[in-house]
């Protein structure tokens, strides 16, 4: 197995770029946004607890994440590889995916930490909000706080892997091809 961590801050584009890695090597990808999106949408427990969080630009409790990720690891066994997108990001969500992929015989091979500027990342997702209809893409002090709390919470986790030699950081503005180009030449 290959398994990645897309990294960056909000509309860095880690799923525009995941999803076009998995046309190509055929990677399993996991977007805990996405996941949550979908416990929203359907309005299930985790969906309610999750939403104040996500509304206010915050992170979802490390215990309710760290969860719902292992069901889809285990469930999900027969695969070449994850990518990992807007997870782990927290070094405890960190620790707890080491943990799991070694119970199951695996690691974490490769964070590749797509590079943007705060004001390309406002930009981004002004643009977006108007796409997709993100309520936490709308609000630009929603937003601006996500960025803090990826500066705050989440680069530590660059350093994590930094440790073990296995994080590298990509210039994430230019086109999605050149991006995507660059991605590729690090695995
Ligand atoms: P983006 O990368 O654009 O911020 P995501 O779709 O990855 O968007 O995440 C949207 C929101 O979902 C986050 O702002 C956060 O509230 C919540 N979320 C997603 N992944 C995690 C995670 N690993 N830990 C805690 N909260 C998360």
């Amino acid at each position: 197995m290959v398994n990645l961590i897309l990294f960056g801050p909000p509309g860095s584009g880690k799923g525009t770029q995941a999803k076009m890695l998995v046309e190509k090597y055929n990677f399993f990808h996991i977007s805990t946004g996405d996941m949550f999106r979908y416990e929203m949408k359907n309005d299930t427990p985790l969906g309610k607890k999750a939403k104040e969080y996500i509304a206010a630009g915050n992170l979802v409790p490390d215990s309710l994440t760290i969860a719902m990720l292992k069901k889809q690891v285990v469930a999900n066994q027969d695969v070449y590889g994850f990518i990992f997108d807007g997870f782990p990001r927290t070094t405890p969500q960190a620790d707890a995916l080491d943990i799991l992929m070694n119970s199951l015989g695996n690691s974490v091979n490769k964070l590749i930490a797509l590079d943007v500027n705060d004001q390309e990342i406002i930009d981004r997702l002004q643009g977006r909000a108007k796409i997709e209809g993100r309520a936490d893409d709308a609000n630009v002090e929603t937003v601006k706080n996500r960025i803090e709390v990826y500066k705050q919470n989440t680069t530590p986790v660059f350093d994590y892997y930094e440790n073990f030699d296995k994080s590298v950081k990509v210039d994430g503005i230019g086109s999605l091809d050149e991006v995507f180009e660059r991605i590729c030449n690090e695995l």
